[in-house]
């Protein structure tokens, strides 16, 4: 699943390849995408006319800020116009982006396509079509619609998210550290690849009861976070094998994992083999010699 590194690359993509992208058509080609409104001619109709102003991410959330634009050879300043709401995405485990220059005929694991008024076209794919998507009126709240994002915790790279913070949340918990750092509730953005790699980084077992962890291993796991993050997001989003960027590329080439996918192959540290085993159903990768 793409996680905070990938969507923070598809924003980027995105924000880059849109310049004052004017939503004319949408066409839904798979209804159960769209997860709001539950009436899917009120989310085309609601999207028609929208400038795509910004794109912002919170977690693995991507988020789009619409303007209302009445009449397109208008100048003024685009800031002065209308809101009119938020496009919200999902990608979860295969969904991406494309952006192609005069439309062609698209695949058949599209499942929604947005087009401008010269036929530009802001196509999303996704072949497990888990990935949602949300239209949400001006008048509503985002937070309340879409729970997953109410409920996210600090985005690791805010001042929010440091070592007092991390104590805090796990003072109590017995559950293990590589479950804390999965749970979106503490930390925004950190799946399956990034706990690992954090992890051995910090030197620290996934296996560690959360509580148990000290202070100044609390340090170390969140700069390991950080430097693992924007490395990767430095590099494109990773190695993540169904990831890919706007031009519909495979990430797959920046980023080296230590952990993660790396069984039986020798340390980078130590040249002991790294291992493999589930925590609350998710394989977990690590250095039984180097993270205690
Ligand atoms: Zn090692």
């Amino acid at each position: 699943m793409p996680e905070l590194p990938e969507v923070e690359t598809v924003r980027r993509g995105l924000e880059q390849k849109l310049n004052n992208f004017i939503i004319k058509k949408v066409e839904v080609c798979r209804d159960s995408t769209v997860a709001f409104p539950s009436n899917k001619e009120e989310f085309i109709k609601g999207l028609q006319n929208s400038l795509i102003y910004k794109w912002d991410r919170r977690g693995k959330y991507l988020i789009a800020q619409l303007k209302e634009v009445q009449n397109e050879n208008a100048q003024f300043p685009l800031e002065n116009l209308q809101n009119n709401g938020f496009l919200v995405i999902h990608l979860r485990m295969t969904g991406y982006f494309k952006f192609i220059e005069k439309s062609t005929h698209p695949c058949k694991h599209t499942r929604i396509r947005f087009f401008d008024k010269n036929n530009n076209e802001l196509r999303y794919v996704d072949v497990r079509s888990f990935g949602q998507m949300w239209w949400i009126n001006k008048s509503l709240s985002l937070n309340k619609i879409i729970k997953g994002l109410g409920s996210l915790g600090p985005e690791p790279f805010s001042k929010d998210f440091d070592a007092n913070y991390l104590k805090k949340v796990i003072t109590k918990r017995t559950k293990s550290i590589k479950a804390i750092l999965l749970d979106q509730t503490i930390v925004a953005g950190i799946g399956n690849i990034y706990a690992d790699e954090s992890l051995y980084s910090a030197g620290i077992s996934p296996f560690r009861e959360a509580r148990t962890i000290k202070k100044n291993e609390l340090i170390k796991l969140k700069d390991s976070i950080v430097t693992v993050l924007i490395k990767s997001i430095g590099s494109g989003g990773t190695t993540f094998s169904d990831f890919r960027d706007l031009e519909g590329e495979n990430g797959n080439f920046g980023l080296q994992t230590n952990v993660y996918r790396r069984t039986g192959k020798e340390c980078r540290k130590c040249g002991n083999l790294i291992e493999r085993q589930k925590i609350t159903g998710r394989s977990t990768h690590w250095c039984p010699k180097c993270q205690k």
